[in-house]
């Protein structure tokens, strides 16, 4: 059986996003991650996430590799495991997308506070599972660069001369903006969120503003279960 998760699958409707949706009670969550079929055949779906409560934790081994972005680059290299790659790359095309509707272009570079690191969850109720990080299998988002067009390119992709200036985005600063540009910033990250959550073969778990500890970025990764939690 593959228990509560599974439900989540309608969860990608744009109108579930309206606030959080879903924070799954620890019982059925522990059962979730320890029965979860590998529907999707993701690599990573059959390693166990379950570890003991107390001392070091001990992460699976996976196959990492270095990236660097390609429909658009990362600020920094980032760690993560093989499969997590072909995700950042359909995650890049679709930054690329809602960019390029919002501003006639794509940022040149995203924001981001790395993919592997061996840790447990940081809510405190699932301290015995392992953190999508600890995997590779997880990226934190934090902001995306946009540079400086010129006067001939803005004129030919009809971007209006606010638009032409480079300008940083970043969830801290403009997920509940409502004035002048920052407004403008703010539906780019909603629109963004909305359709990665719509996607069903780029992310599981969509998460950022109004769940616990992500007031300032998003966090996206392939676990075996579903949980999109943010509140528009
Ligand atoms: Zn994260």
């Amino acid at each position: 059986m593959i228990g509560k998760p599974t439900q989540l699958a309608s969860l990608t409707a744009a109108a579930a996003l309206i606030a959080a949706v879903w924070i799954a009670p620890a019982s059925s969550f522990a059962k979730s991650a320890t029965a979860v079929a590998p529907a999707a055949g993701y690599p990573l779906d059959n390693i166990p996430r379950m570890v003991s409560k107390r001392g070091r934790v001990r992460c699976p081994k996976v196959k990492l590799v270095r990236y660097r972005g390609s429909t658009v680059r990362y600020s920094s290299r980032i760690t993560v495991f093989k499969g997590f790659k072909q995700r950042l790359k359909r995650f890049e095309r679709i930054v690329k997308q809602v960019a390029t509707e919002v501003y006639g272009r794509a940022p040149y570079r995203i924001r981001h506070w790395g993919g592997y690191s061996c840790r447990r969850m940081g809510t405190r109720a699932y301290r015995d599972f392992i953190s999508e990080h600890a995997l590779g299998n997880a990226i934190d988002v934090y902001g995306f660069d946009f540079s400086w067009v010129s006067r001939r390119k803005a004129k030919r992709l009809n971007i209006g001369r606010r638009m032409r200036r480079p300008f940083r985005i970043t969830v801290k600063k403009h997920w509940k903006a409502t004035r002048g540009m920052g407004k403008v910033h703010a539906r780019f990250l909603r629109v963004l969120f909305k359709r990665l959550a719509a996607k069903r073969n780029v992310f599981t778990v969509l998460l950022g503003p109004g769940y616990p500890g992500h007031s300032d970025h998003f966090h996206f990764d392939v676990a075996p279960w579903r949980l999109v939690s943010i509140d528009m």
